[in-house]
């Protein structure tokens, strides 16, 4: 590991980096005559890292050394996540549709089959919706997800739900394959450690302010217990701009592709807040490298109570779909699909 300490340091402030340093088993060698460069030999671990982070003598970590975070490529293969019969990573991708929220059972299953003929694999729909006014259509709630449980069991097609509160980790899990963490609570740790200490799929938007770093972090929090089934959306970040809702941040999704082994998916719904968008950005996020698309499919976006204005039909979907398959073809990379699709598309 390479230190950088503040310039002119009290000698106690030194003495306290030196002193963790040797109780956490590093041998401290200054690298220049200023005693501001640190280079530290031994075990190297993430989380001492982050140790010597807090200090106040240090102001950077200028090379981690050995101490790589489990996020980090650091040389390793995908991981592919499975959920349900989707496969994200390794050169797999796999789609992710349905409405914004789960509102009315006949229009739940209706859409269920809707996207599910046409080639995703898991339904999307909120029965708790982190809405910005508290005054908003919240979800359904309970009722939404025995919807989920009842259309899971009539189409067999895989449930991919958010979860809002840590106390309800362990019901959600009952329906879901995957959990969702909603982009309000990509810095709920909590929730992090509840659904890291699960053994099951978890989906991680990024917050519509985070910077990659604190996206990474957040998947790291789930990383750190043990589950390492984590896939990264990327759902638009915020600008100064209100021609679309987010800005779909690619450059991202690239950039996440290679700092990290985990599959990353793209969320053109919300980042476009308008249906019209939608199909651009699901090509140009699978064209970046995305492992898949979350996509909100409605048939008749006038009636619902959330998101209508970027719900696409199920036949833009169609042609979503179709994208996919052959913008994934230009890097050898394939959609997967159930085998009566598979042979038709
Ligand atoms: C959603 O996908 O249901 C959602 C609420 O999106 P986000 O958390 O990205 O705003
Ligand atoms: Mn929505």
């Amino acid at each position: 590991m390479l230190l950088r300490l503040r310039p002119r340091l009290p000698a106690e402030q030194r003495d306290a980096v030196l002193a963790l340093a040797k109780s956490l088993g590093y041998s401290a060698t200054f690298l220049d005559e200023a005693t501001q460069l640190l280079r530290l030999d031994g075990p190297g671990r993430p989380d001492h890292r982050s140790q010597f982070e807090d200090l106040c003598g240090v102001q950077a970590v200028l090379d981690g050394g050995d101490a790589h975070e489990l996020h980090e490529r650091n040389g390793r293969a995908d991981t592919i996540v499975r959920a349900g019969d989707a496969c994200f990573g390794g050169g797999l991708l796999s789609l992710i549709a349905g409405p914004c929220a789960v509102e009315e059972y006949p229009r739940l299953l209706e859409i269920a089959r809707e996207v599910q003929s046409r080639g995703a694999l898991l339904l999307r729909g909120g029965a708790w919706k982190p809405r910005t006014s508290p005054y908003s259509f919240q979800g359904l709630g309970d009722e939404g997800l025995e919807m989920l449980a009842r259309v899971k069991g009539e189409t067999g097609i895989g449930i991919v739900t958010e979860v809002l509160d840590p106390r309800d980790v362990e019901k959600v899990g009952e329906v879901a394959d995957m959990f969702q963490i909603g982009a309000r609570s990509m810095t709920n740790a909590p929730l992090l450690q509840e659904v890291g200490r699960m053994r099951k799929p978890v989906l991680l938007k990024r917050g519509f302010q985070a910077t990659v770093r604190e996206f990474l972090l957040a998947a790291e929090y789930v990383l750190a217990q043990g589950n390492e089934q984590v896939v990264l959306c990327e759902r638009g970040i915020r600008s100064f701009d209100p021609t679309t809702r987010n800005v779909l941040d690619v450059g991202a999704v690239a950039h996440l592709k290679s700092a990290t082994h985990l599959p990353v998916i793209v969320d053109p719904s919300h980042a476009a807040g308008r249906s019209d968008l939608v199909r651009p950005l699901a090509r140009a996020g699978i064209a970046a490298g995305a492992d898949g698309l979350m996509v909100e499919v409605h048939p008749d976006p006038s009636e619902v109570h959330s998101d209508g204005s970027q719900a696409v039909l199920p036949s833009t979907f169609g042609q979503i779909v179709e994208d996919t398959i052959a913008i994934a073809a230009l890097d050898n990379r394939r959609l997967v699909l159930k085998r009566p699709l598979r042979a038709a598309l």
